[in-house]
């Protein structure tokens, strides 16, 4: 099982976790089943956040009694994330949540509350032992290099961004900053959230032809790709038992440099876009 180091002084994570947005639109059971078969294969890493609805209880009762085997990741809303509103919001998420801590608390993008504020509230939270520590989503380099500024060195343990087979713009500048400065890289909506390229499409024959010859699946082969470098995670949601071990599968697949190659030219990285892409 691959592992990756969440930010400077993390700990090791398995380098696919488990996504939970829109997880409590499906079946609960089957939600919840999910969840914990994810976490029996190894998928420690549980992303949420308080945006996802009620999707916090979903987890609250997937994690029950295993909080300890759990890196458990949720998010402020930029428009709560005021120096008193991210403790506020992180406080009510733990109770959602029904535990004490998070491993790590983002900011879900950056939005119009200085990050000086934001930043203060994530120390306080840090030294009351509510957070483990904290990151942010959705941020360019711009935005990171003004975060470093307020933070300092070894501070920022994630971005988390878009990042998926057909979405691949973070590897113009973001990713390297990333390395550069110790932070882990979470690839969010790692299977383009409902658009994961077709069977029948020439790039999705490849990607066919390439998991035949591992004996994976192509949702396998997708996640290989994106956490290639040692500074990426996934974080694909799941809302079935069988789709989970799929993607817990993928910690163990190692793609050749000629599969490389060969998505890289069926998935091609294009130009450096002007604005950070997000969902
Ligand atoms: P995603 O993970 O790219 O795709 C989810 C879709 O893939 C669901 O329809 C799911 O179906 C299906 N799926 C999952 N595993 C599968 C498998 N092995 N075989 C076939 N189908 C499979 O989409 P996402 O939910 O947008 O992204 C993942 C997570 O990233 C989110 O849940 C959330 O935690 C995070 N996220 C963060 C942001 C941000 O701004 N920070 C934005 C978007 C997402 P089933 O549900 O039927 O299993």
């Amino acid at each position: 099982m691959q592992t990756r180091k969440f930010g400077s002084s993390g700990p090791d994570v398995f380098v696919i976790g488990q996504g939970t947005w829109y997880i409590d639109r499906g079946d609960r059971k089957s939600a919840v089943a999910a969840l914990r078969r994810g976490l029996d294969l190894g998928m420690s890493h549980i992303d949420t956040a308080e945006m996802y609805g009620d999707a916090e209880p979903v987890v609250a009762e997937a994690i029950a009694g295993r909080r300890d085997e759990v890196f458990l990741v949720s998010k402020v809303l930029p428009s709560n994330a005021s120096r008193r509103g991210t403790v506020i919001a992180c406080e009510r998420s733990l109770a959602r949540l029904k535990t004490d801590r998070l491993d790590c608390y983002l900011l879900h993008w950056r939005g119009s509350y200085p990050l000086q504020e934001t930043v203060a509230a994530f120390g306080e939270l840090v030294a009351a032992g509510k957070i483990r520590s904290w990151g942010v989503s959705n941020f360019d380099t711009d935005d990171l290099n003004e975060l470093l500024a307020v933070a300092g060195k070894d501070k920022i343990a994630c971005n988390q961004v878009l990042y998926h087979l057909q979405e691949r713009a973070i590897e113009h500048a973001v990713i390297p900053w990333c390395e550069q400065h110790g932070v882990a890289v979470v690839a969010y909506s790692p299977f383009g959230h409902n658009d994961f390229p077709s069977a029948r499409s020439p790039a999705g024959e490849l990607l066919k032809a390439i998991a035949d010859a591992h004996g994976a699946s192509v949702r396998q082969v997708a996640l290989a790709f994106l956490t290639r470098r040692p500074s990426v995670l996934a974080i694909p949601k799941a809302g079935t038992e069988e789709h989970a071990a799929d993607n817990a599968a993928a910690g163990k697949l190692v793609l050749s440099a000629g599969d490389i190659a060969a998505l890289d030219t069926a998935f091609p990285r294009g130009p450096k876009p002007r604005g950070l892409p997000m969902l």
